[in-house]
């Protein structure tokens, strides 16, 4: 069953995730209901705040983008249809500091507003699957843009908090028009 996408100002979102302790059936059934939910919404990452749980978990799926980035996962440069969509559990990411990249991100909690972020190129993530195993991927580009914009949601950091001023300062009106609208739907 797809989830309703909790939008910005919303507390949930500033939440820090609970670390995932069971790899059960339930947890494997909040994924695939994560990755629904995200490919409803044409996104390429979700993070569980997003749905309104406050957990160490996301999903990305990166198969229908035509950017260009390189992995290597557990070591070997494993076909995107078979890891695809990820399912994150409890990730660690280590960024390579340098370069950095600017791009212009968007987030399903922010419907419509776009804006420069820059971030490392290269990470480090080592995460468990939703059956508790343990992996370690080493990417680049939007892959690894996307997690590290995912793995923030878990702590409860949004892109909004990685913007400069000035980019801030543009997208000030339409952040103060979505969390009005926000505060009036949390009314009803
Ligand atoms: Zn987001």
């Amino acid at each position: 069953m797809p989830q309703t996408i909790v939008h910005f100002n919303s507390p949930i979102l500033r939440k820090k995730g609970a670390v995932i302790t069971r790899f059960d059936e339930p947890l494997r059934q909040l994924a695939a209901a994560m990755v629904e939910t995200m490919h409803g919404a044409r996104g390429i990452g979700l993070a569980a705040q997003q749905i309104g749980e406050a957990l160490q978990l996301c999903v990305v799926d990166l198969r229908a983008t035509e950017s260009d980035f390189d992995w290597e996962l557990d070591g070997g440069h494993t076909p995107l249809d078979l890891f695809m969509p990820l399912v994150i559990a409890n990730p660690s990411v280590t960024a390579v500091p340098e370069p950095t990249t600017v791009y212009e991100e968007g987030c399903l909690s922010f419907p419509k507003i776009n804006g420069d972020v820059v971030r490392p190129d290269e990470i480090i993530v080592k995460f468990q699957d939703g059956h508790g195993t343990l992996h370690t991927l080493h990417c680049n580009g939007l892959l690894s843009r996307c997690i590290q914009h995912e793995a923030d949601h878990l702590n409860g950091i949004l892109f909004i908090d990685r913007m400069d001023k000035a980019t801030l300062e543009l997208l000030d009106p339409e952040l103060k028009a979505l969390k009005k609208l926000t505060r009036e739907a949390a009314k009803k």
